[in-house]
């Protein structure tokens, strides 16, 4: 698959992610019956089963006895669930959640959802019981974009990673013979200064091949390069133009940090922290900019529900951009009187309503079968018509227009179409 191709399924993924998140978010336990479990894809499955059989044998001794039953019936239906799997999980592992869920009037129902292959990799085998769902790690790999390379120096030590995510990877390290600015006795000053001039020099150029090595051959992913490090070590790397030309038009920012080591990744990563939240927009930002151009000057800009799905459904859309926040279902009328086809969206919280057919007047019942996720009807027709898909964030003011006032959908269009 194409590293876009690729992109567009993790986005996908993330959203029908975050989709399960909020709705297990919404539920209550009573006492303490919600059972979430993580499990990295090295762990056996046999294990976790075991794990679950001795969770539920030593939950007997829990005294409400309403609570026990919870327990035991949820870990019941994830041992259920894990009779799925192999040896071993799918890639990146599962989370499982199940528990007996407030559906109010004093009511309890069983909920049990399984997520796979997450869009990074649990790194720790997790066992929670508590009145709430254990959303939050899965919540902060949904928050996570980009991919950065990191370069911390000093004149005598350099390590070299990245930032993937939330996640700060070393990857290698380099120390320098650079000698202190005490020359010995017998050597002459000038000497002395060529000779740590031209240390500092291959220094430099070896943190640089280092870099390089790392960051070019992924450089059309990178979201940009972060140097750390002392003044004016930084600058005079930076300056003296040691790294790839395209490594080099990639730094996003340089920044003070106080060690050199591994430690100084975190540390650069803490200091950029504003750099990072601008460069996670700014993509969207480019592509919102370039609707906006073609909405005020072009003929290729389309907005809303029906004309983007009309020109997804003619092959005309190169993007289809979807708000990050959007929630709607989508419902498909069609008029037994007169046979037209008309869709309605609704907010995702709403009940299906009866709409009446425009070109006939009939009033149409809708049916839950055919309502479905907004985003997911659309996303089928792009993926079907080689569309890109987008989603855009609202953290900035024209990622807010789109979903306030073009309803949440968009496209930017291959061709004019008058549609
Ligand atoms: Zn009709």
């Amino acid at each position: 698959m194409s590293q876009e191709g690729e992109q567009e399924q993790s986005d996908r993924k993330k959203y029908e992610f975050r989709k399960v998140i909020e709705d297990l978010k919404d539920y209550d336990g009573s006492g303490t019956q919600l059972v979430t479990i993580y499990i990295p894809d090295d762990r056996q499955i046999s294990d976790v089963v075991q794990h679950v059989t001795q969770e539920h044998s030593e939950a007997a001794n829990i005294k409400s006895k309403q609570t026990r039953t919870a327990v035991q019936d949820a870990l019941t239906s994830i041992k259920d669930r894990l009779r799925y799997y192999d040896t071993y999980p799918p890639d990146n592992g599962i989370v499982l959640f199940s528990g007996a869920v407030d559906s109010g009037g004093g009511r309890t129902d069983m909920v049990t959802k399984v997520l796979e292959s997450p869009p990074q990799p649990i790194e720790s085998f997790r066992y929670h019981c508590d009145s709430d769902f254990l959303t939050e790690p899965l919540e902060e790999m949904l928050a996570d974009k980009g991919l950065y390379g990191l370069i911390v120096l000093d004149r005598r030590e350099a390590n070299v990673g990245w930032l993937k995510g939330k996640r700060i990877e070393p990857v290698k390290s380099a120390s320098s013979l650079v000698p202190g600015k005490q020359r010995k006795g017998g050597q002459s000053a000038q000497r002395f200064a060529r000779l740590r001039l031209e240390a500092i020099d291959n220094f430099y150029q070896e943190v640089a091949g280092m870099a390089n090595d790392l960051f070019v051959p992924r450089r059309h992913e990178l979201d940009g390069i972060l140097v750390g490090g002392p003044s004016p070590t930084k600058d005079e790397f930076l300056d003296g133009d040691y790294l790839h030309h395209e490594i080099q038009d990639n730094v996003i920012g340089k920044f003070d940090v106080a060690y050199t080591d591994e430690s100084g990744l975190k540390d650069l990563v803490d200091n950029a922290e504003d750099a990072l939240a601008d460069a996670e927009v700014m993509k969207d930002k480019k592509v919102m900019e370039e609707f906006f151009e073609e909405l005020n000057a072009g003929e290729l800009a389309t907005y809303g529900f029906e004309q983007t799905r009309r020109n997804l459904m003619m092959g005309s859309v190169d993007r289809l951009l979807i708000s990050e926040d959007l929630r709607k279902d989508v419902i498909t009328y069609e008029c037994p009187e007169c046979g037209t086809t008309e869709r309605e969206v609704i907010d995702r919280r709403k009940s299906t309503p009866t709409h009446t057919c425009t070109e006939c007047g009939t009033d149409v019942e809708g049916s839950d079968e055919d309502r479905e996720d907004a985003i997911d009807h659309l996303i089928e027709i792009a993926e079907q018509r080689g569309t890109e898909t987008k989603f855009i964030s609202t953290d900035f003011e024209k990622g807010e227009q789109l979903l306030n006032a073009f309803g949440g959908f968009a496209g930017l269009l291959r061709y004019s179409t008058g549609v």
